[in-house]
């Protein structure tokens, strides 16, 4: 028995005029007392002290002890995981898939629409405004998952950038998942295609992006990369894939493609300023060049990557070679918080265990999480920054509370600092989060939603 969706409490779209804050702009400026405006959906003033014009009837907020920043922008999830987390929690890569394919294999669009309603209520209590989403999981008779996820989105009211996933290489073709959440090349294409059709909105104000994302080379064929590659570029979405997550998949591509899978990728034209890759740990100096020469962006997973023991990406390398990184917390099934902010404060601290005390800034790390995410996503002109013309996904943190309150640095105390209370979060100018608390949704009523749907998805193994 499914439960009914959970209808959206509310939108405020009017002004809103935030004074009084330490503002980080993450466009290069930084004011210890200033202002933001936002009218509609768009930033209209960004500087220092009072807002020099306070439009009728806008929304006051007091702003002092807080930190307004952009919202942020999630480059990498598996939403419908939300309801199959804690399992193999100490189990290696192949232990964890193994235990859960089975699980995973019996999702449905209920199932996802609960579990998609969850994740990404999380995400904006943890600052996300912005997200991607990688779904690859398409059982044959599981109804309309994407469909499923994508009104998640709408009731939780985040701009959503969700893929169509695949995989087409089953477990009596020699991969990993279960044949029958496996689809063939031409219902894969043909699926996909129909879902730029019906959701893909490529305008500047745009809520939903559609992008094309085969799940890793070791879950679909050559066939399939080729064939989504020519797709995504006749229809101008993007392309995403998990790549260079662990040393079994380095070996993996040596042992069936003669080379690394950076250089595979390459071969099927794969390499491109519209391809992003998630995680991107293992990478020789080579492969960094390749990234870096042909535009390619990254989604940086670090909490995923220590929970499955996977490394630590060498992510001031790639930045120092110029390549694009963003964010994310990968699929709630090896990141059980997934929370965005706690991202910011692993890539600084996995950066410097790697490279020591120089390799990160916390003001560079924020920086990966707004407009280094809009840019993996092909939306810095958008989103990512506090400027003036720019949509209207804001955060303002409380930094006045026992945690918070003498930290010296305010940007330090958000990126270093315990996670603060999140006091107003706005997306295309409505709010989603106010004083700590979710606006859009009823947060007992979706965290009993989550419960029944995880508890009928376990019932059916
Ligand atoms: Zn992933």
């Amino acid at each position: 028995m499914s439960s009914p969706p959970l209808r959206p409490l509310r939108t405020s779209k009017g002004a809103t005029v935030i004074e009084g804050a330490h503002v980080v702009t993450c466009a290069g400026a930084e004011y210890a007392d200033g202002h933001v405006v936002l009218e509609g959906n768009r930033i209209t003033a960004v500087g220092p002290g009072p807002a020099p014009e306070v439009p009728a009837g806008a929304r006051r907020v007091d702003g002092s002890g807080c930190l307004v920043t952009p919202g942020l922008v999630n480059t990498h999830h598996h939403l419908y995981q939300w309801v199959t987390r804690g399992f193999a929690v100490d189990g290696t890569l192949f232990e964890w898939l193994t235990a859960l394919y089975p699980v995973w294999g019996r999702i449905d669009a209920d199932i996802v629409r609960s579990a998609a309603t969850g994740g990404l209520a999380w995400l904006a209590r943890t600052g996300c405004t912005t997200t991607t989403d990688h779904h690859y999981v398409f059982p044959h008779s599981g109804g309309d998952v994407l469909g499923a996820e994508i009104e998640a989105a709408r009731t939780v009211g985040l701009r959503f950038h969700p893929t169509r996933g695949s995989m087409d290489l089953g477990q009596s073709q020699g991969g990993l998942p279960p044949d029958h959440v496996v689809e063939d090349i031409d219902t894969i294409l043909s699926a996909t295609e129909a879902a730029i059709d019906s959701h893909h909105d490529a305008s500047f104000d745009s809520m939903l992006r559609i992008a094309v994302a085969p799940c890793s080379p070791f879950s679909v064929t050559g066939d399939l990369l080729v064939g989504a590659a020519e797709l995504a570029r006749r229809r101008g979405v993007r392309l995403h894939t998990h790549l260079c997550e662990t040393l079994d998949e380095e070996d993996y591509c040596r042992e069936h493609f003669g080379s690394t899978p950076v250089a595979y990728m390459e071969s099927l034209g794969w390499l491109g300023p519209d391809v992003w890759f998630a995680h991107a740990v293992h990478l020789d100096d080579s492969s960094i060049e390749k990234i870096a020469r042909t535009g390619t962006s990254v989604a940086h997973c670090p909490s995923s990557n220590a929970r499955l023991g996977a490394g630590i990406a060498r992510t001031r390398d790639l930045l120092d070679a110029g390549v694009t990184v963003g964010l994310g917390v990968d699929g709630a099934a090896s990141n059980e918080a997934c929370a965005l902010l706690e991202e910011v404060r692993h890539a600084v601290l996995f950066a410097r265990a790697r490279g020591g005390p120089r390799a990160m800034t916390v003001r560079e790390s924020l920086q990966l999480a707004t407009m280094g995410g809009a840019a993996v996503l092909g939306r810095e002109q958008e989103i990512g920054s506090l400027e003036v013309g720019k949509l209207a996904d804001v955060a303002v943190w409380r930094l006045d509370t026992l945690a918070h309150i003498d930290i010296a640095d305010p940007v330090a105390a958000l990126v270093l600092g315990a996670p603060p209370p999140l006091e107003l979060l706005l997306v295309n100018g409505a709010i989603v989060v106010e004083r700590d608390r979710l606006a859009s949704v009823d947060e007992e009523s979706l965290a009993r939603e989550v419960q029944g749907a995880s508890r009928r998805l376990l019932a059916r193994i």
